[in-house]
């Protein structure tokens, strides 16, 4: 059994069933989820018996750190393996006093964005929501004391909003204090359109972020990039932003790649300003981060900074998003558990 898929009920019920007393749940939880211990061994308030039986009939976490790399500029890249052999990843990203980890909530992805080269793999399966969570947990242990993770954008291997039952789970053990206990504020789910998801989140919660990969202004443009948009198109997936309740203060964020001569023009710009009008909105500016065999070329400094003028001009918040992790193929659409990792 693996202990990150109980939740603490059924935690508190497996340590009564063997007899024990229920603060040695709370004592589980506590090594399991705010230290991010992975290993019974460091459980010390834990007696030793205890911890051998644990050890011979459980495991803490499924996943493992098959790989990992480093990028000049300090982002770091795990590749994890699952039990039936699939592999995912995630990416830690430092900013200033912020430390983000990047998720995944499938593994591969069916959406097949053409952008994205976890989109050219195809899919493999939806991750199991603790399979989510462990991935934030591996970072929290591996971080050093008082440096603890910020922030959590489910933005790494595929789309969560096709995964929702288990990501919903994942993000109330993110966000619950009695497990992650990270702010809604500063978790962010993203999606690549899919207006059915967004609306669902909507009315269920939890309230955390909502970011939507947008990257074109017309359906004639979006269809060919990213396919979900034949099953939502731009009217449906702008309607249901703008029902998207949104607490005083909070925006949706719009991430927008810039793809050379695809979407980037001043009319485009006028066009997004138009789409975003009566939603409170920010728009991420990405510049592509190319691959290998990648179709499309990054857009022209010049295009990009004409294009973010509009949009402030336009009154909306529009920073260019510095890549990070590009040179470990860490980057935003970069993700393909590529073999080019140093063992661990
Ligand atoms: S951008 Fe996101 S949704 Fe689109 S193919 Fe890549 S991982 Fe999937």
């Amino acid at each position: 059994m693996t202990l990150t898929s109980l939740s603490s009920e059924e935690l508190r019920k497996f340590i009564a069933d063997k007899g024990l007393p229920v603060y040695r749940a709370k004592q589980l939880l506590h090594w399991i989820y705010t230290a991010g211990c992975g290993d019974f061994n460091e459980m010390l308030n834990i007696p030793k018996a205890l911890r051998c039986t644990l050890a011979k009939t459980t495991v803490i976490r499924s996943l493992r750190l098959a790989a990992r790399m480093k990028s000049t500029d300090g982002t770091e890249k795990n590749l994890f393996s699952l039990k039936d052999g699939e592999f995912i990843e995630s990416v830690l990203m430092f900013e200033g006093s912020r430390r983000t980890l990047c998720v995944s909530t499938q593994a591969g992805c069916a959406m097949g964005c053409k952008f994205c080269l976890t989109g050219s793999t195809g899919f493999k399966r939806n991750l199991a929501a603790h399979e989510i969570v462990e991935q934030a947990l591996f970072t929290r242990g591996r971080l050093l004391p008082g440096s603890d993770l910020t922030n959590i954008v489910l933005m790494g291997m595929g789309e969560p909003f096709e995964n929702f039952e288990n990501v919903r789970e994942a993000l109330m053990k993110f966000t619950s204090p009695a497990y992650l206990g990270i702010s809604k504020r500063r978790i962010t789910v993203s999606t690549c359109g899919n207006a059915a998801g967004i609306r669902e989140m909507g009315r269920l919660g939890p309230d955390v972020n909502l970011a939507v990969s947008l990257n074109a202004t017309t359906d004639k443009v979006r269809d060919k990039i990213m396919p979900i948009n034949k099953r939502f198109p731009i009217s449906e997936l702008m309607a249901a932003c703008r029902e998207f309740p949104l607490n005083p203060h909070r925006k949706i964020t719009f991430e927008y790649v810039m793809l050379k001569d695809i979407n980037d023009t001043q009319k485009d710009a006028k066009r997004l300003l138009r789409l975003l009008n009566g939603i409170p909105s920010k728009v991420n500016l990405i510049p592509l981060n190319p691959y290998a065999g990648s179709r499309f070329t990054r857009s022209t400094d010049k295009n990009i900074l004409g294009f973010q003028s509009l949009l402030v001009e336009g009154g909306v918040e529009a920073p260019i998003r510095k890549s990070k992790g590009a040179d470990i193929s860490a980057a935003c659409g970069q993700l393909k558990n590529s073999k080019i990792y140093s063992e661990v």
